[in-house]
């Protein structure tokens, strides 16, 4: 039975044709035609040795998830709807910046952290993705750009932030993170990646030793135990108390902050009171607040508070010298927006443009 291609690190495929006596350039011929180039057709092969040939036509598949639906907004966001072998749904968001995108990638299909304010949260755990379904999010992706809008393709960040804790699937996050980052495939920087986690502690104990130098994203919410409780519940398996020190040790890159994002809920977690203790909680850390104001979903129970509340809560947190910024809200018309993705609902996969 053939195994996928995307499945294997570069390291791993060289191995791999190493076991065989097949030339260990193959791996890079591979990596080349299809990761760089995003080609899926065979022509690119034919630079392999009769061997690797053979070796490639009988041991590996090129499947990729397929796009079921695309739904695109006013502001160029684009959520795609792909369908993985076993009839499963995720969803991925492109998020346009000047010319250039962000791609938003799910690790799992649903996510079992249930988180209060989280569409995806809703729909419970089903199963985590492999490897080559979060590669081939990106491909896809990639391919749909190159193909409908070629003047601006390029794909400038990754953020594991669509369905999912990525650090409850950590193996196929890390695998996929370094394949991301291969020099003879897609060549990403590792700054260009970040991965967000609730603050799963069995994957976080794991990052310093095992995962690439890539960025973290921790969902903070609250700077309070008990709000946090009612908001993530893993919080109360694995507190803000244990989960922050192992963020602040997970070493960062000259000019890199761990992120923490903090999402506004309206008479929730909006007042000054709040504000002033994150402050406290991070003005010694590497940190960047990310704001966030609320995006409401079908039949959630909270809501967004208004600009002004979310610039004040803003302008206290600048006192205490953390840099922060309130992320503009793109997609939300389409519930391609943080928070909003969810593969059960009838809302994803209504007013479809493929
Ligand atoms: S916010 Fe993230 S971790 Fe929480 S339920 Fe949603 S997808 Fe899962």
């Amino acid at each position: 039975m053939s195994t996928s291609f995307y499945q294997y690190s570069f390291q791993e495929l060289q191995e791999l044709c190493q076991s065989r006596q097949i030339p260990v350039a193959s791996a890079r011929l591979l990596f080349n035609w299809y990761y760089k180039k995003n080609r899926r057709d065979e022509y690119g092969r034919q630079e392999l040795s009769q061997k690797a040939r053979a070796f490639v036509y009988e041991n590996f598949n090129f499947d990729l998830p397929q796009i079921d639906f695309i739904q695109q907004s006013q502001d160029l966001t684009v959520k795609f709807l792909f369908e993985l072998h076993d009839g499963m749904k995720v969803e991925s968001v492109l998020i346009p910046f000047q010319k250039k995108y962000t791609l938003c990638l799910s690790s799992q299909v649903g996510c079992g952290m249930n988180c209060a304010f989280c569409f995806t949260g809703k729909q419970g755990f089903t199963r985590h993705l492999k490897t080559e379904e979060i590669i081939g999010q990106f491909l896809q992706a990639k391919k749909w750009l190159t193909e409908n809008r070629p003047e601006d393709d390029k794909i400038l960040n990754i953020v594991f932030m669509g369905q999912g804790e990525p650090l409850h699937n950590f193996d196929s996050v890390k695998k996929a993170t370094e394949i991301f980052l291969s020099q003879h495939g897609l060549s990403l920087a590792p700054h260009k990646i970040t991965i967000s986690t609730s603050g799963y502690l069995p994957g976080l104990k794991r990052w310093k030793e095992e995962m690439p130098n890539v960025n973290i994203a921790l969902s903070l919410h609250s700077p309070f135990e008990a709000k946090r409780n009612e908001l993530i519940p893993i919080n109360r398996k694995f507190p803000l108390e244990e989960v922050l020190p192992i963020v602040a040790a997970i070493p960062q890159g000259e000019k890199r902050f761990a992120t923490f994002e903090y999402l506004l809920i309206k008479n929730f977690n909006d007042s000054d009171e709040d504000a002033h203790a994150t402050g406290k909680l991070l003005q010694d850390k590497k940190a960047f607040i990310n704001l966030i104001p609320f995006n409401p979903f079908p039949e959630s129970p909270f809501e967004r508070p208004e600009k002004a509340t979310v610039e004040r809560f803003r302008d206290i947190l600048k006192t205490y010298d953390v840099p922060v910024t309130i992320r503009t809200t793109k997609g939300d018309e389409i519930l391609a927006a943080c928070g909003q993705l969810n593969t059960k609902s009838k809302s994803s996969a209504s007013s479809l443009e493929v």
